[in-house]
């Protein structure tokens, strides 16, 4: 035995094997020394820990997601209010100016805050947990429908800029729906279609195959493109990361990770440095026995009436009376308690009411003026994304969410709280 000096040692390490394959060791024991104080073996215990350091990292991972969530809550939801002060001017000066070069500044300042709007949705959509009625989805078809829209990225931009993306669909026959939302599809497809295509600045390939597999619906997309590190690779999915400085917002595969995950589906990732890149996903087939969801709500005109808003947002208070002045005669208080301090209630044929309010939340509100007898209906405004189940939506009648930007949506809902309220 060599004798030499001795000291406890744990190491933690990952090890890769002639085959590539890399395992984690976790190893406990007593380090040997010779006499010339090099390192010479170790007496003790070897554990390949490997499943235990990924589960950690995918906690890790997991927790990064949902504080970054947790974060785009907040942002949508101020965001939402600030976006009415925005759209909610834009409109009204729309219809009250008549010079063209200002009639084309309110444009843009009504044009950008839509793409705010839009921006902001999908920042929520992929990481926040709104909820959707799912329904079922033709998934060839929706492929078709987003090669059309992408058409002029890898055809003619591509064209314009002398290289050539070839596309190829190998979709498989008869395959059963899916359970997704239409538009959930077509932007997963999307925005895996624009990363295909920005991958190959020189040119290549994309192929998108479906396979109908006994419990699900795989698709895949491949690209002849660049590929990625595994540096990158192990980030791809987290909200803002982009490897394309100035023109990515590194929000599409959030996106994609999102919807998937909302619909209890997955997503894999297997890709080369040099070779290219496949996604692959899965969705699971549309059973008939799950609901369908309700067909869109008629549009209805709304009548002149009164309604109260309740709402401490100032600038929200103060925009939708005046963009819904031509329809309804509105009174604004920021407080429950002046609410519940007018007089003669049910004078109004509608109340809207905003969640977050001093004192006391929109949901108890709600209920405190039920209790006065208020027969009025409710509608909450919010710009949190509540989902249907949300018991916070129990005592509302209707529900719009912030922001609120297009009038018709607005006056559709009251006109059909009026109508309720006078038929039931
Ligand atoms: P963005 O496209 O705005 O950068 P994404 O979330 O869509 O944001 O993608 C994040 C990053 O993932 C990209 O910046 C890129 O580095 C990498 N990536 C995504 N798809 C591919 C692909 N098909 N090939 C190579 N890299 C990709
Ligand atoms: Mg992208």
């Amino acid at each position: 035995m060599c004798q030499g000096i001795q000291e406890f040692i744990h190491l933690e390490f990952q090890h890769c094997d002639a085959t590539g394959t890399a395992d984690w060791f976790d190893i406990h024991g007593k380090l040997f020394r010779n006499a010339s104080g090099q390192p010479a073996y170790v007496l003790g215990t070897s554990e390949i820990i490997t499943n235990r350091v990924k589960a950690s990292q995918e906690m890790v991972k997991n927790n990064r997601l949902k504080a970054l969530g947790e974060m785009a809550a907040g942002i949508s939801h101020n965001l939402n209010n600030i976006l009415m002060g925005i759209l909610g001017p834009a409109q009204i000066l729309q219809s009250n100016l008549t010079d063209p070069d200002l009639l084309e500044d309110v444009d843009t300042i009504y044009k950008s805050g839509l793409r705010a709007r839009d921006l902001v949705k999908r920042l929520y959509r992929g990481v926040g947990n709104l909820q959707e009625i799912l329904t079922p989805v033709e998934v060839n078809q929706t492929i078709s429908e987003a090669l059309k829209t992408t058409r002029s990225r890898w055809k003619d931009d591509a064209e314009a800029r002398g290289i050539t993306i070839a596309v190829t669909t190998q979709l498989a026959n008869n395959l059963p729906s899916v359970k997704g939302t239409p538009s959930g599809l077509h932007e997963i497809l999307l925005n895996l279609i624009f990363n295909a295509v920005d991958a190959m600045p020189q040119g290549g390939s994309i192929t998108i195959a479906t396979i109908n597999e006994a419990n699900h619906v795989t698709v895949s997309i491949t690209d002849t493109g660049v590929g990625m590190d595994e540096q990158t690779r192990s980030r791809i999915f987290e909200p803002f990361f982009t490897t394309k400085m100035n023109v990515g917002t590194g929000l599409g595969l959030a996106t994609v990770y999102g919807i998937l995950k909302r619909w209890e589906n997955t997503i894999t990732v297997d890709s080369t440095p040099g070779k290219g890149t496949t996604f692959t996903f899965f969705l699971q087939p549309w059973r008939s026995s799950e609901n369908q969801s309700p067909d869109g709500a008629p549009v209805l005109s709304a009548p002149q009436s009164k309604s109260l808003i309740v709402e401490d947002d100032e600038t929200v208070g103060r925009t939708l009376p005046r963009m819904l002045k031509n329809q309804h005669d509105i009174t604004w208080v920021n407080t429950p308690s002046q609410a519940l301090n007018l007089p003669n209630l049910n004078q109004y044929s509608a109340i809207l009411i905003d969640l977050g309010l001093p004192g006391m939340r929109g949901d108890q509100l709600a209920e405190a003026l039920k209790k006065q007898n208020v027969t009025a209906p409710f509608i909450l405004i919010t710009g949190w994304h509540l989902d249907e189940t949300d018991p916070k939506r129990a005592p509302f009648d209707f529900y719009l969410q912030k922001p609120l930007v297009s009038l018709n949506e607005i006056q559709t809902t009251i006109a059909q709280a009026i109508q309720k309220k006078f038929t039931s």
